[in-house]
């Protein structure tokens, strides 16, 4: 039966992220990231979908560094990385309110993770010019973030995490502050990206249709727990219980 709650994807693709019995607990009592149990391979997009408040922020910033887990593991390939700090992890960030440098045009905001990286001029100068190109906003190079749309502004920020080409790149509700048409249609760009470049990537997001458009699994969460993991149409089809066929079908 394909309505297993651990469903891998068919091609056995390495696993590259591994949650090992993760718990979070804020302020000593509140555990609001009960028993994480999720393998993530090499080239997946993997979302993390679930109600306001089930843990799936936090499940994200620890694994970007930015939270700690208060019990469990949390593996990159081999390495544990509980307490290795953001910027040793080297993974691409897209967050709703992951703002630009205002006072950096779009070109040096894409620019920017290259430098901190210490890559030579050359170089970043042609890994800037593709990335520019495969965004479709070559023409606003020289723009500050202000003189763009919201859309716009997004595709920079989506660039300025791919250009040092990332192992991994996380996003959380990227396209939450977007009108429905430019959302589906960045969706659309994403999930081109992710197929293009090989991309693994993790994306939160509490919208269901966004979830099951973009993804080859979805982990719904409820509470605290995934309820949930598996691909988009067995999530439909054969889902595992009551919270999840509601949610799933909501908005459907
Ligand atoms: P989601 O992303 O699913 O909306 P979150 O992971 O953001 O859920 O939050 C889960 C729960 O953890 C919420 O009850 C939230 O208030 C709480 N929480 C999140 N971050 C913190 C924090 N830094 N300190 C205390 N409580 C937090």
């Amino acid at each position: 039966m394909p309505n297993n709650k651990t469903s891998e994807p068919s091609d056995s693709a390495p696993p590259l992220v591994r949650f090992d019995a993760v718990q979070k607990t804020f302020d000593g009592e509140n555990l609001v990231v009960k028993d994480l149990n999720l393998t993530i391979h090499q080239g997946e997009f993997v979302t993390l979908l679930g109600p306001s408040g089930s843990g799936k922020t936090t499940c994200l910033m620890m694994l970007a560094g930015f939270e700690v887990p208060t019990n469990g593991d949390i593996y990159l390939g081999t390495q544990r990385l509980n307490s290795v700090p953001p910027h040793k992890r080297n993974f691409g960030m897209v967050f709703q309110n992951y703002a630009l440098f205002p006072h950096m045009t779009v070109e040096e905001n894409i620019r920017y993770p290259l430098k901190t990286r210490k890559v030579p001029a050359a170089e970043a100068d042609r890994k800037v010019a593709e990335i520019l190109d495969m965004i479709k906003l070559g023409e606003f190079a020289r723009r500050r973030p202000t003189q763009l749309s919201g859309g716009q502004q997004q595709r920079v920020a989506l660039a300025r995490a791919l250009v040092f080409e990332p192992q991994l790149i996380l996003m959380d509700e990227p396209l939450g502050a977007l009108d429905k048409q430019l959302r589906e249609h960045m969706q659309l760009e994403i999930k081109q990206l992710h197929e293009q470049l090989g991309l693994t990537v993790v994306f939160v997001t509490h919208d269901q249709s966004e979830a099951l458009t973009m993804s080859d699994r979805v982990a719904v969460f409820d509470d605290g727990i995934i309820q949930q993991i598996d691909t988009p149409s067995n999530l439909y089809e054969y889902p595992a219980n009551a919270f999840v066929a509601q949610f799933i079908g909501e908005n459907n």
